[in-house]
């Protein structure tokens, strides 16, 4: 029989892509994966689609999942000769329960594999500045979990010897007992005065820091409502440069911004604004819907060749249309020596990336541009055009290219329809001052958005509004949308990088 095969992977401190390659890896290709509370639920993104997926957190008092319980559920699935994955927060093995697992797994011979992954500490440390070991200060470094600080009967800790220690003592779990962990320390002989540093929600935009004397560590983050899971840093190293905090220095550390793209747009786009350090809220306001079946559409490709000219403007119509090519069994020589140009850079590579490298992109991403430079390099008089883009996009583009006397066919390659969403939670969030900014990437979503939240409630909060170019601030101020900022390069890092500056 099968006896199935389990991975233990570390899924890393927080932040998603933390993960390692080989853990992604893994992910990708599980029939079944079992997560605890501390693995970023964003990592589920690899899973297969027909992956079972069980969450199984454990909390202190509450009837949720025992260890017990877990155990039985990963043999019950391995054994039913499914490729199961363990996936535990940070490092599978520290301070992770792994023993129980694995020994289970050897009793009862299924096969296992561990994925490392980076540890709280190590991260926490890291994403605050604070060097663990520094060979001037600390040439030792222990983990330490805080649970045990109660006085457990089978206790491992040795308080005397941690007092003594002269390296870097860190507690795992320390929130729940960090007054009485500074307590047995001092009473042990550690110097009140030791620094210590606190560090909550590591490597997330939520994260924070609190620094004070051992004495004052678990007042201040009481004072300062701090909630698990946090990390203790005791020692020297605590007391680290302010300079060094590299991760809450960036500009847009902590910002709550708002997504509106549709779904694989802002899965893109989430993935920059957590890498500048900020907290994306994602709210899908349309859904792309192919129209490559259309008899337009077919006719247009029919005679696609004839065309002199080919204008994509959005990577959606170029990846739609390379789709709709392939169904139909033809591929990139139908365009045979057509010219093809595009607006923005990442259509260009979207284009490129199916081996047709455009003709021209204007240096400036709008169809107005578009159509004023490539009438200005090349006599368009006469020249047939057809452009492949949404059905929802402006007539602009078309009158421009006419009035230089070029022939247009306009062909829809998709539509935008609008998406159900919890705008309603979202419009609490922008009321409550929750909110930084709420960004647009094109004119229909910023329709599509207002149509759901009121203008008034923007308006009135602090929420910020950032626009993607000139067209869809137009929409916007159209709809009397108050915009604070539109992007000089009309791409989602100009975008981004617009809001940077605001906080420069
Ligand atoms: N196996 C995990 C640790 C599990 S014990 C690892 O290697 O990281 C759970 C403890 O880890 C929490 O109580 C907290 O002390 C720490 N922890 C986990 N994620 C954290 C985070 N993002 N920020 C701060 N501490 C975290």
């Amino acid at each position: 029989m099968n006896k199935g095969f389990v991975y233990l992977i570390g899924a890393g401190p927080g932040r998603a892509d933390l993960i390692t390659v080989r853990g992604a890896e893994v992910l990708k290709t599980a029939d079944c994966i079992i997560y605890d509370k501390l693995a970023n639920p964003a990592l589920l993104a690899y899973a297969r689609k027909d992956a079972e997926i069980i969450h199984v957190p454990k909390r202190i008092g509450k009837d949720s999942f025992t260890q017990d319980q877990i155990n039985k559920l990963l043999i019950e699935k391995a054994l039913a000769g499914k490729k199961v994955v363990r996936l535990k927060g940070g490092d599978p093995c520290i301070f992770g329960r792994c023993s129980e697992e694995i020994a289970l797994l050897t009793e009862a011979g299924v096969d296992f594999e561990i994925v490392p992954g980076v540890t709280a500490a190590i991260a926490a440390a890291e994403y605050t500045g604070i060097i663990l070991t520094d060979r001037d200060y600390s040439s030792q470094v222990v983990f330490v979990t805080g649970r045990e600080a109660e006085g457990k009967q089978d206790s491992n800790i040795d308080w005397h010897w941690l007092a003594k220690f002269s390296g870097t003592i860190v507690f795992y779990m320390g929130m729940g007992n960090l007054g009485l962990i500074a307590e047995k320390l001092m009473a042990n002989g550690k110097d009140k005065n030791t620094p210590t540093a606190v560090i909550a929600d590591a490597t997330f935009p939520t994260q924070r820091v609190v620094k004070a004397s051992l004495e004052q560590i678990s007042r201040k983050c009481k004072t300062e409502q701090i909630e698990p899971p946090a990390i203790v840093v005791i020692g020297a190293a605590a007391d680290s440069n302010e300079r060094f905090n590299w991760f809450m220095k960036k500009p847009l550390f902590g910002k709550n911004i708002v997504m509106t793209r549709d779904q694989r747009g802002n899965a893109e786009f989430a993935a920059k604004i957590i890498s500048r350090g900020g907290n994306p809220i994602e709210l899908a306001t349309f859904e792309i819907k192919p129209l490559t079946q259309t008899n337009q559409f077919l006719e247009a490709l029919s005679k696609f060749s004839k065309h002199d000219w080919i204008i994509f403007t959005s990577r959606n119509g170029v990846s739609l249309f390379f789709e709709a090519l392939q169904k139909l069994g033809k591929d990139a020589r139908v365009f045979g020596s057509t010219k093809v140009a595009v607006i923005g850079d990442e259509t260009a590579a979207t284009l490129t990336g199916f081996g047709i490298r455009p003709d021209f992109v204007p240096g400036i991403f709008t169809s107005k541009e578009l159509a004023k430079q490539l009438a200005a390099t090349t006599n368009l008089h006469g020249k047939k055009i057809l452009l492949l883009r949404s059905q929802l996009a402006s007539k602009e583009l078309v009158e421009l290219l006419q009035q230089v006397g070029a022939q247009i066919e306009d062909v829809a390659v998709y539509t935008a329809m609008p998406q159900q969403g919890d705008y309603d939670s979202l419009a609490d969030k922008i009321r409550a001052g929750y909110v930084h900014w709420l960004t647009f990437a094109s004119p229909s979503s910023a329709k599509i958005f207002f149509e759901q939240v009121s203008i008034e409630t923007v308006n009135s909060s602090n929420a910020r509004v950032a626009s993607i170019g000139p067209v869809t601030s137009e929409q916007l101020t159209s709809l009397s949308v108050k915009v604070d900022i539109t992007a000089a390069k009309h791409t989602i890092d100009g975008l981004l990088d617009a809001i940077e500056n605001m906080y420069q």
